[in-house]
């Protein structure tokens, strides 16, 4: 049984002083040959005092450790710089959810390096650490936000469909532009490019989330600070396919 919980700590107590006392009993009729007052009393009582006190005190000590285990999975799970999930634990919970439909969202500040050349290591990390408190405001309530590492994020929405993804996108793109954080008294403001792309139920996440890169990679190209959807670059892709087999001979 796992004791992780005061009611279970006492039910354990209960227990094992309950069967301490059985066994005593049995040993010392056993030993004695007898049932009598004299040999019982010692052997009903030694049990009742010694079996609560060690047995309270063992419980204690698993319950101690059960909660550190848990503070360890906790910290397993989180970025500690910004507080956001980890990649793997976005990774877990996306792969525990596969019956879901939704939105994944690859983030990448721009011209990060920069910031980190400008104004020092320090203020790099401001600027993660405020950019991470918008992308986990804007991902509530139904959605998740992790740190995959570096200066890039990525956010989980489920539920959504291409149009609904793309709004949502736009919306944290512009609240990521239009928080700053404060530098010697100057306002210092970044922006962030977005590739999305929508999980169909049970699809793979590594293939959802390497289309979504692709996207990331193509809002970088066209210029940083905009959102690029994994599923226009295949229709574009597509329509521009039919229209040379079309114009084809
Ligand atoms: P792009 O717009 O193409 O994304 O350009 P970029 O400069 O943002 O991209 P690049 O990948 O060249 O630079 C990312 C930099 O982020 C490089 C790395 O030193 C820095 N970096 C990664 N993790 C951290 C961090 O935790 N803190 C700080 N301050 N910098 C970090
Ligand atoms: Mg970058
Ligand atoms: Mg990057």
């Amino acid at each position: 049984m796992r004791i992780n919980t005061r009611r279970k700590k006492w039910a354990a107590v209960a227990v094992v002083t309950l069967v301490s006392v059985i066994a005593s009993v049995i040993v010392t009729v056993i030993v004695v040959g007898t049932l009598d007052p004299q040999s019982l009393r010692p052997a009903i009582i030694v049990p009742l005092l010694v079996a609560p006190l060690a047995t309270h005190w063992g419980a204690e000590r698993l319950l101690e450790i059960d909660k550190l285990n848990q503070q360890l999975a906790h910290l397993n799970r989180i970025d500690q710089m910004t507080q956001l999930y980890n990649r793997a634990c976005l990774l877990e919970k996306l792969e525990q959810e596969p019956e879901e439909a939704g939105m994944i969202l690859i983030a990448d500040i721009d011209h990060f390096k920069q910031i980190n050349d400008t104004y020092g290591h320090d203020v790099g990390d401001l600027v993660i650490i405020e950019v991470a408190r918008v992308l986990q405001r804007s991902s509530l309530p139904e959605g998740i936000a992790a740190r995959f590492g570096g200066e890039e994020f990525v956010i989980y929405v489920p539920r959504l469909d291409l149009e609904a993804a793309e709004f949502r996108a736009e919306a944290i793109r512009q609240a990521v532009e239009a928080q700053s954080v404060m530098i010697d008294g100057r306002k210092l403001s970044c922006t962030i490019s977005i590739g999305i792309e929508i999980r169909q139920m049970q699809e793979n996440v590594g293939d959802v989330l390497k289309r979504a890169d692709e996207a990331l990679y193509r809002a970088k190209a066209q210029g940083r600070n905009q959102v690029v959807a994994a599923r226009r670059l295949a229709r574009a892709g597509k329509s521009r396919e039919t229209a040379q087999a079309r114009r084809a001979p």
